[in-house]
């Protein structure tokens, strides 16, 4: 379905999925609002000869979605979902069955590794956590009955790369497909289908969105992965309601320039807080002090906005006095919109194939669009709150 026409995904992204010459010139797709879509003989409708057969197996609105999504990755075909959760969910129900063993990384983003450990585990599936850091050594945890091995680099908490290819080459081996959340970089700066992935997994509520209003999930396949893919996502009902689809396609196009101005001020960011005496460590895998640094450098061609920082040790109040006043940081889940955020995580918590130790509070920040000189001033204003409150 997908070809890919231009080999600048700065282009990809304004052209893919759009076709004005189809819609009275109108540059970007129509909202088509569908249930029922009508055949127009018998035979048509017994033979399903239409392109479109009901409103939730798609409509020309999410098909260009779909279709933008799938060139854009470097997959084959992509499936839409009503957010990045369900994205992740439908894409391990349809390749997974009683008696599987799933392999999942320990540092998964916290509801998936709740689906896991409910869901999947109810309906018979051996889920095991493996150490991100694993690489090719993940052969040795592969088993006959393991059919998924899902990665996510990095971790959206912890921020750990990693090596993908040598994980995929591995789980081919073994006769298992590769799964990958890649939300943190999304297909700007990786491209899974070039790293040995078989299905990979956005949360478009993030930075294709980039505005924090609307919940979406995308799934791209390569052609091996699609049918047992899109037939699983069908028997359960999944899709995406029009203006959503029409709103991610819209966020879409600007998510070049975006992204590289999150990187930029990212990065801003964490170099300054490496200087900072009341940071014990900042994690974010494009600076230099990243332990996998030189991976993220092999395989990724930019870094997006979030990355975490480690406090040194202080108490909750300290904290709060920090936390509470910041003006342009929102305190709230979520990320890839224009806005800068801040969020306290507890990964020591949830690990259970590796141990996440750190003695100061983690916050995971998302740069946002703002001026970074304001951000800075914010964070330093913080700092002396937290300071005073010690
Ligand atoms: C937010 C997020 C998801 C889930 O997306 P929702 O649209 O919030 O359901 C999945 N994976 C990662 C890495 C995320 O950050």
């Amino acid at each position: 379905m997908s070809e890919k026409k231009f080999s600048r995904p700065e282009t990809t992204i304004v052209t893919a999925g759009r076709d004005p010459e189809a819609n009275f010139g109108v540059v970007n797709p129509p909202v088509y609002h569908a249930s029922t879509i009508l055949y127009p003989t018998f035979q048509s409708l017994k033979k399903r000869e239409v392109k479109y057969t009901y409103g939730r197996r798609g409509t020309p609105t999410t098909a260009m979605l779909a279709e933008a999504v799938a060139e854009l990755e470097g997959g084959a075909h992509c499936a839409l979902a009503p957010s990045g959760l369900a994205a992740v969910t439908v894409s391990l129900l349809a390749n997974l069955k009683a008696g599987d063993h799933l392999l999942m990384t320990d540092s998964v983003y916290g509801p998936t590794r709740h689906f896991c450990d409910t869901t999947l585990t109810r309906f018979g599936v051996d889920v095991e956590y493996y150490d991100p850091r694993i690489g090719g050594d993940i052969s040795t945890l592969i088993r006959p009955a393991t059919s998924v091995v899902f990665v996510e680099s990095p971790g959206s908490v912890t921020f750990e790369v990693q090596d993908i290819p040598a994980i995929a080459e591995a789980a081919h081996e073994g006769g298992a497909l590769v799964i990958m959340d890649n939300t943190w970089a999304s297909p700007l700066f990786f491209k899974p289908f070039e790293h040995g992935v078989d299905i990979s997994v956005q949360a478009a509520t993030k930075y294709l969105c980039g505005h924090s209003d609307v919940m979406a999930g995308t799934i791209t396949t390569t052609e091996e992965a699609w049918k047992q893919t899109i037939d699983g996502h069908g028997e359960i009902g999944m899709c995406l309601a029009p203006d959503d689809a029409y709103l991610i396609q819209r966020g879409l196009r600007t998510l070049s320039v975006r992204l590289k101005q999150h990187m930029e001020t990212g990065l801003e960011l964490a170099r300054w807080l490496e200087t900072q005496p009341e940071v014990a460590r900042v994690i974010h895998p494009a600076l230099p002090s990243h332990p996998d640094h030189a991976l993220w450098q092999r395989d990724f061609t930019g870094a997006s906005g979030l990355f975490s920082i480690e406090l040194t040790p202080c108490t909750d109040d300290a904290l709060a006095a920090m936390l509470d006043d910041l003006e342009l940081y929102g305190m709230g889940y979520s990320w890839g919109g224009y806005e800068s955020l801040i969020v306290p995580q507890y990964p020591a918590k949830i690990r259970t194939a590796t141990k996440y130790a750190a003695e100061g509070p983690l916050l995971r920040i998302h740069a946002g669009l703002e001026a970074p000189e304001d951000l800075i001033a914010d964070l330093e204003a913080g700092f002396d709150r937290l300071n005073a409150a010690r």
